[in-house]
């Protein structure tokens, strides 16, 4: 069997077809941009890409659309607070998410649509709902009425009954049903708003994500992610209404990773934990924070710790090792010749790498076991360690710079070790300004002050520029 993928609407692993042969469609919901990004929102995005770049590897072309939701009402909230107007805010988060995203190698999506660049296409929308009899107007807002789409719940495998028994009507909405749900919000006094047919106002958050996937991957998507927590009410909001009005089904493959807790608890918005991607990347290297967040399967929920960060960082440290004990042994070489002329204990070397590479793709094929498909990696770096200091052979350098190469493909694939493989730069190649960091931090260094070393150093990985520290001296990366 190749690729199976489990699919939370059908609970079930399935095989992955795409709807067009060689082509996936990925919607991944993005942030609400009212504050800075945390480490739950960036386990979610880490997810999506490494599922991304896996079918990347298996020769798809991906079409990636992650949004932003650049209006709400926190939004709006957090922009009286500070005076500003709400774009201020979303743009200011916004450029926040690039700049951590790019540190943890997420690659940008094909598409970052917003939510109110789309404001055309949700009015439209909306008017379709009407036309289907799935909308009503009331007190300036409209709401989708759930008691006219009978498969609500189906995600979530909620009971109708139990939802509404459990959910009430917030003081100022004026719902028919409490379940029902706002897909166009009156403006109140003050507030930034749209002219619509129901007045001025402003999209419900869901809506948004219904008419971006439409409109970027057609009425039926391939693969919609995002965290747990959006199940319920998220997606299956966006069920019912890009189901509402297509008539046809809007996902085929749902995934949705386990959240991150902290202390025991859930890391989201509502409980006030916020752990923000910024204070972690000042402790830890955005290659060791990736390699955490893809050491679970995506689907398990994780504990969130120091403690945890720092096994990551030591299974890297170990990682490292093997790339400056190769990069030692083989000098100035330059691999030449093909692995398929090998013969002997060189032959039999290679095999076994091959070997732990279909290993890696089995464990990928198996719902994207990104820890299964580490441990191979690792399996690679096991046997190049043993091979180094293995007898003479003919084809020994070249088939432990090709073994190298297999760990920085396959760990590309995961999107990790960025910072080991890259180019090594010499000091006297820098940029002038990054030539002052470098010796700043070095200056740092002789004085024992570890805490401005590791905030240059921090500063560096930001700029793209990776430093490892070795007993001859500093190696610089690109
Ligand atoms: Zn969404």
């Amino acid at each position: 069997m190749g690729l199976v993928i489990y699919d939370t609407f059908d609970a079930e692993k399935k095989e992955f077809i795409p709807v067009k042969q060689g082509h996936v469609g990925i919607y991944m919901c993005g942030m609400t941009v009212q504050d800075r990004p945390h480490v739950g929102h960036m386990l979610a995005f880490v997810c999506g890409d490494m599922i991304r770049r896996y079918l990347e590897y298996r020769g798809y072309e991906v079409t990636y659309i992650q949004n932003f939701t650049d209006i709400d009402d926190k939004i709006i909230a957090r922009a009286n607070a500070e005076g500003v107007d709400y774009q201020v805010i979303a743009e200011r988060n916004i450029k926040e998410y690039f700049k951590y995203a790019d540190m943890l190698n997420i690659k940008r999506a094909t598409v970052h649509p917003k939510a109110t660049e789309h404001i055309k296409e949700i009015i439209e929308m909306i008017g379709v709902l009407f036309s289907k009899g799935l909308a009503y107007e009331a007190g300036g807002d409209v709401y989708f009425e759930i008691s006219k789409f009978p498969s609500y719940g189906k995600l979530s495998k909620k009971n109708l009954e139990d939802l509404q028994a459990g959910a009430r009507v917030e003081v100022g909405e004026h719902k028919r049903s409490p379940l029902d749900f706002v897909l166009w919000k009156g403006a109140k006094e003050g507030e930034p708003y749209w002219e619509s047919p129901w007045g001025k106002g402003r999209p419900g958050w869901s809506i948004e994500c219904s008419v971006m996937s439409m409109k970027y991957l057609g009425e039926t998507i391939d693969i919609h992610a995002g965290g747990e927590d959006l199940i319920f009410p998220h997606h299956e909001n966006e069920i019912a209404q890009s189901e509402g009005a297509t008539g046809k089904k809007f996902v085929n493959y749902w995934t949705h990773n386990g959240l991150l807790n902290l202390v025991g608890e859930k890391m989201s918005k509502s409980t006030g934990h916020f752990f923000a991607i910024e204070d972690i990347v000042s402790e830890f290297e955005p290659d060791v924070i990736r390699f955490y967040l893809l050491s679970s399967h995506y689907r398990s929920p994780m504990e969130f710790s120091r403690e945890r960060l720092a096994e990551s960082r030591a299974a890297v440290g170990r990682m490292a090792n093997t790339f400056r004990s190769v990069e030692a042994y083989l000098g100035d070489y330059k691999p030449k010749g093909s692995v398929e002329d090998l013969t002997g204990k060189d032959a039999e070397f290679w095999k076994r790498i091959c070997h732990r590479e279909d290993l890696f793709r089995q464990a990928m094929d198996d719902d994207f076991n990104s820890a299964g498909a580490i441990a191979q990696i690792f399996e690679i770096a096991r046997e190049i360690n043993l091979y180094i200091s293995a007898p003479e052979t003919s084809g020994k350098k070249l088939v432990l710079a090709r073994g190298l190469e297999k760990i920085k493909e396959l760990g590309g694939v995961l999107g990790l070790f960025k910072s080991l493989g890259g180019e090594i730069i010499r000091l006297e190649e820098l940029p002038q300004d990054v030539r002052e960091l470098v010796e700043e931090r070095a200056k740092a260094r002789k004085a024992k002050d570890w805490a401005t070393a590791d905030s240059i150093r921090t500063q560096l990985a930001s700029m793209g520029y990776h430093l490892e520290d070795r007993p001859e001296g500093t190696i610089i990366r690109k």
